[in-house]
This record gives C-alpha cells, sequence and structure tokens, in this order.
C-alpha cells in the first residue's frame, strides 16, 4: 500500500460520540420540535424521485396551501432555510434594471435590501423599529418609484412587530406591483390570509411555529407574480432557485414528467409535512387564538416583573416573538448567559437594528403554552434578583 498518503489523521473530536444538550429554546427560533415531527424526521429515507416521495411533496404542497390560505397552484418548499425563499422571491421576480421597495423597520427589510442591492437594484422607505408603515407612505413610494416588488415583513422578529397587510396588496397592484410578504416568525401564530389580502409571495419557515427542524422553506407565487417571473426575458441568477426548475421538481408546471434538479432534503420534507399536518388538525384559528393567549399571559407576566414591553402597542405585538426594553441596570448579556446557565432556557438578544435595545423571547408551536410562559418569567425573575448591577 504504498500508495497510501494520508497525512492528516482522524480528528480526536470524531472519535467522540455526539454531545447536543437539551434545551428550552424559548428565543426566536428554531423552536422545540415535538417527538412526533422528530419521528417523522428519522423515518428511513426514500429516493427524492420516488413516487411516494411525490405524493409526501404533494402532502405539503396542500399543506402549505392550508396555511398560508391560498389555492395558488406555484406553492411548494424550498430546500434551505428562509433565507433560501427571501432569495428564490426576489431572484425569480426581479429582472436587471428593475426596482425593488422594501419596507425597513427591522433587520428583515435590510436583509431583503441587501439581497436586491446586491442584484444591482435598491430602493429604501425606512423607519424605526417598533413602528408600522402608513398605507399613504407606501403609496406615495409606490407611485415615486415604480418599483416590481414591494417587500414587507409581516412578523418582524427583530423588533418583535407583526405589521397590519390589509390594504397594502390593493396598492402595490394598482401600481403594477407585486407584494412580497415575509412570516417566518409568524406564519401560525397572528392571522395572515394570502389569497383574502393579495399578497403575491408569501415565504416561511419550518422551524418556528411550525415546529420543524430548520432547512425547508415553504413559499407560494400568486397568477400575477407566476404571470412575471415565467415571462422573464433574462433567466434568474441562480440556477439552484430558478423557479422554472423548481416548479417542475415540484409537479406544478403541468408537465407529465418531474424531472432531476437537486436531491432534495427528503428527512426535512418528512418532518415539514408532520408540522404541517399537527397545524392541520390543530385548526389555523385555534393556532392563532392560542398562540394569542399565552403571549397575553406572558405580557402580563412581564409587566408584573415591571418590565416594560418593546412593542407599546398590544395590537402591534408578534404574538410567537415577544421583545422587552433592557430593564435599566443590567447588562443583557449577562442576563440571558445566566439564564442559560442556571435554568437551561433560551432567550436572545435583539437581531440588527434592535441589538442592545431588546431581550425576545419566542413561545411558538409546541413551545407555546401556559407552562413555559410561567417557566421563562420565574426564570427571568430570578435573573432579575441576581445579575443586578446598579441601583437604577
Ligand atoms: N424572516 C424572519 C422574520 C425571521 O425571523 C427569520 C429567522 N430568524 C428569517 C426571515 C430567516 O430565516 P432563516 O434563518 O431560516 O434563514
Amino acid at each position: 500500500r504504498g500508495m497510501s498518503s494520508v497525512t492528516i489523521p482522524p480528528p480526536a473530536c470524531m472519535l467522540r460520540p455526539l454531545e447536543a444538550p437539551f434545551r428550552y429554546l424559548f428565543g426566536p427560533g428554531p423552536s422545540n420540535v415535538p417527538p412526533r415531527i422528530l419521528a417523522a424526521g428519522g423515518r428511513p429515507i426514500i429516493g427524492h424521485m420516488h413516487s411516494e416521495m411525490f405524493g409526501i411533496m404533494n402532502d405539503i404542497k396542500k399543506g402549505i396551501q392550508y396555511a398560508f390560505q391560498t389555492s395558488n397552484n406555484m406553492t411548494l418548499a424550498m430546500s434551505g432555510s428562509g433565507h433560501t425563499a427571501m432569495e428564490c422571491a426576489v431572484f425569480n421576480i426581479v429582472e436587471p434594471g428593475e426596482s425593488v421597495l422594501v419596507a425597513i423597520n427591522g433587520i428583515w427589510g435590510e436583509r431583503v435590501a441587501e439581497i436586491a442591492e446586491r442584484m444591482g437594484m435598491k430602493l429604501i422607505i425606512k423607519i424605526k423599529p417598533a413602528h408600522s408603515f402608513v398605507i399613504l407612505h407606501i403609496l406615495q413610494a409606490l407611485a415615486k418609484h415604480k418599483p416590481v416588488l414591494f417587500f414587507l415583513a409581516h412578523g418582524e422578529s427583530s423588533s418583535g412587530l407583526v405589521h397590519p397587510v390589509d390594504g397594502v396588496g390593493d396598492i402595490c397592484h394598482k401600481y403594477n406591483c407585486l407584494l412580497l410578504v415575509d412570516s417566518v416568525a409568524s406564519l401560525g401564530a397572528a392571522p395572515l390570509l394570502m389569497d383574502q389580502q393579495n399578497i403575491d409571495i408569501l415565504y416561511t419557515g419550518s422551524q418556528k411555529a411550525l415546529n420543524a427542524p430548520p432547512g425547508t422553506a415553504p413559499i407560494s407565487f400568486s397568477e400575477r407574480a407566476c404571470h412575471k417571473m415565467f415571462n422573464r426575458k433574462t433567466k434568474p441568477v441562480s440556477y439552484l432557485l430558478d423557479m422554472t426548475h423548481l416548479s417542475n421538481y415540484w409537479g406544478n408546471d403541468g408537465k407529465p414528467e418531474r424531472k432531476y434538479h437537486h436531491t432534495g432534503p427528503v428527512s426535512g420534507f418528512f418532518a415539514l409535512r408532520e408540522s404541517l399536518a399537527i397545524l392541520a388538525e390543530m385548526g389555523l384559528e385555534n393556532s392563532w387564538s392560542h398562540h394569542t393567549e399565552v403571549a397575553e399571559y406572558l405580557w402580563k407576566g412581564l409587566e408584573d416583573l415591571g418590565l416594560k414591553l418593546f412593542i407599546k402597542d398590544k395590537d402591534l405585538r408578534l404574538p410567537s416573538v415577544t421583545t422587552i426594553a433592557i430593564p435599566e441596570g443590567y447588562d443583557w448579556k449577562e442576563l440571558l448567559a445566566y439564564i442559560m446557565k442556571h435554568h437551561q432556557i433560551e432567550f436572545t438578544g435583539g437581531l440588527g437594528p434592535s441589538v442592545g435595545m431588546v431581550l425576545r423571547i419566542g413561545l411558538m408551536g409546541y413551545n407555546c403554552n401556559k407552562a413555559n410562559a410561567a417557566m421563562a418569567l420565574a426564570a427571568l425573575e430570578d435573573a432579575l434578583k441576581q445579575c443586578r448591577k446598579s441601583k437604577a
């Protein structure tokens, strides 16, 4: 075996067993995954092109249509996290030279603006986090900039704000613009009706209220969006995210045969199917009211601890992710570290523009119940006693 030329030895870490502790994931995601979904993801895999797999993908499509409240044929799940859906939407809809209007009230608008900017297009309307956009301002910006796409985050998880969507689709369509909505943090937790609210492209993630492992992202396109994306002059910059191929892979293009495009995450799709099944069994309205009820219990408990909620207007608070103004006299990183160390609970700090301004508690789907809210409150109460820096 003179040819043996391995010079890098097996790493010592690889000769030790995998260690992943149990944690209460009460941050903005991923959320804890219930045993039923873990079990679905742990089933023996089948080929990504087997007829049974196509059947499961068809089920997923139906489950997403229910969760989004849409009858759009162009409904599928991305092989990738929420960002994959963001890029898929922008890459497929917008052509070079066209413009995108992005409502920025937290990190997700910033992200979509960066994605669009990398394609050489950007136009922004920006307001402070914890605020919502006024329809009139959106209308003025649409009239002025004539974008082909307008982005709005329904659930801005960095600021904990749920944005009203009613009426936005109508004004977009008046200006021949498509409405793209991010529901990664809000789907299943706050009411959203894709067809009734005239949303053209809607996406979410698997790892929030759906409680599946991270790595798949439901997305749906209206007829109007399909018309734009399938009549473009140039090909989208991404081969992997090209909807011409993905629509065939998902059996949405009317062609008799599905062709190989990429290998879908089989286990991830099993788990996603199960999470959509749980939502269908529970019912969307029940899921929404349940999230609201638990969130209100949490908000009350936080206020009883003397804490201030970051979003003042109750109607604009995202039920899945609650933002708390960092109390005076505390180091937010120390609070988080203490809670993780002593309670095995994950809360998080802010993200993007809200860093240093908020603590975030997420109670989503399986994690969303009063017992968990009480546990979160007790941990926070303990941390507030132990971590005080100054007499503020
Ligand atoms: N949008 C929102 C509102 C989110 O909360 C997140 C995840 N925190 C994303 C998009 C991005 O999703 P992912 O991390 O799965 O790529």
